[in-house]
């Protein structure tokens, strides 16, 4: 279906080449909407459209929660000590914890609001993770019956940005795949420890979770997408095991040489002991906070060293007798980890 044509959004050569003289000649932003027959809001987008730079009489009325305005209100100001918050919430929610989660944590750590509300809600949570604004992306808006419609492209570096494109798309991602596993509000268990974090060792794919009843597997998104690589899956549930055993087995061995992997190593470990207690949940949560800040590369190879091609759409098979994974902790070497039980 073609989108109706919104009218008020097309601006015709003409106008483009008045505007583009009104503003050199420095005319305020109000007068030029004036004399161009359009909102200032209108005038400000197409301004940012064209790099047409307005002179600075123009009042912005809003700002998202982390950015403040000028004492003039014609430009935004960063703010470091808020963009740290904002990506600390993205890198959160990598680390597979809900918005509900995510507020509850920021709330118990005191760290101030960015609006008038006491409290951090996950409904404000929610919405920075989805915001583009993040990534300095603008989109208007027009409302109809309550209703809110996206009205023209976005525009990009409208805003300064606050984290950068990948983190945005990782975070998306995460949050897909706790939707797709069926973790909610009361999900208190993280469903996969290293989402956004696994590569294929064959293709350099993203590793995904995938979950197919009770089947939960890693599995190439190559495979997944059904453009090639090895139809083989790690099951999420041998694959964690093996990994856990893995770290006790390097920690024991007194493998890390490099201060900042043995720092890693001693922590996790600690943690994976701590998930035989009650609190399995906390230990999970610190396991994935660690490994996203510990681990420098994490590869895993379902289909072992050298495997035989597959048919391009045979059934994808799960847990080849030869699999094994590789992680790096940042400053460290690689290490290999083989399937547990095996
Ligand atoms: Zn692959």
């Amino acid at each position: 279906m073609i989108p109706p044509v919104q009218r008020g959004a097309l601006w015709s050569l003409l106008e483009d080449v008045r505007l583009r003289d009104l503003a050199r000649s420095g005319e305020k932003l109000a007068n030029i909407a004036k004399y161009l027959n359009r909102s200032t809001g209108s005038v400000r987008i197409r301004a940012a459209r064209l790099n047409i730079a307005l002179a600075k009489s123009g009042r912005l009325s809003a700002c998202p929660g982390w950015l403040e305005l000028t004492e003039d209100r014609t430009s935004f100001v960063f703010m470091p000590e808020r963009a740290k918050i904002v990506r600390k919430v993205f890198e959160l929610s990598i680390a597979g914890l809900g918005g509900y989660t995510i507020a509850k944590q920021l709330n118990t750590k005191g760290v101030p609001t960015f609006g008038r509300s006491a409290k951090w809600d996950q409904s404000t949570i929610h919405n920075m993770l989805r915001n583009r604004a993040t990534i300095g992306e603008h989109q208007l808006k027009r409302y109809r019956n309550g209703e809110e419609f996206p009205e023209g492209d976005p525009i990009p570096n409208y805003y300064p940005a606050v984290i950068e494109e990948a983190l945005f798309k990782a975070a998306q991602e995460a949050r897909r795949e706790n939707l797709a596993s069926g973790r909610g509000r009361k999900g208190r268990l993280i469903t996969n420890l290293f989402s956004g974090l696994l590569t294929c060792a064959h293709c350099g794919g993203l590793v995904k979770f995938h979950s197919n009843g009770n089947a939960k597997s890693l599995i190439c998104s190559t495979v997944l997408e059904g453009r090639g690589c090895y139809r083989m899956a790690w099951s999420y549930q041998n694959f964690e095991e093996s990994f856990f055993e893995l770290v006790v087995k390097l920690d024991e061995l007194g493998k890390a040489v490099d201060l900042h992997e043995r720092k890693a190593l001693t922590e996790l470990k600690g943690l994976v002991g701590w998930l035989s207690g009650p609190e399995v949940y906390e230990a999970r949560l610190g396991i994935a906070i660690a490994l996203k800040a510990f681990v420098s590369k994490f590869e895993i190879a379902s289909a072992g060293p050298n495997p035989a091609s597959s048919e391009p759409y045979a059934r994808i098979r799960r847990d080849g007798p030869r699999r094994y994974f590789e992680i790096t902790f940042r400053g460290g070497a690689a290490h290999t980890g083989y399937a547990a039980g095996n």
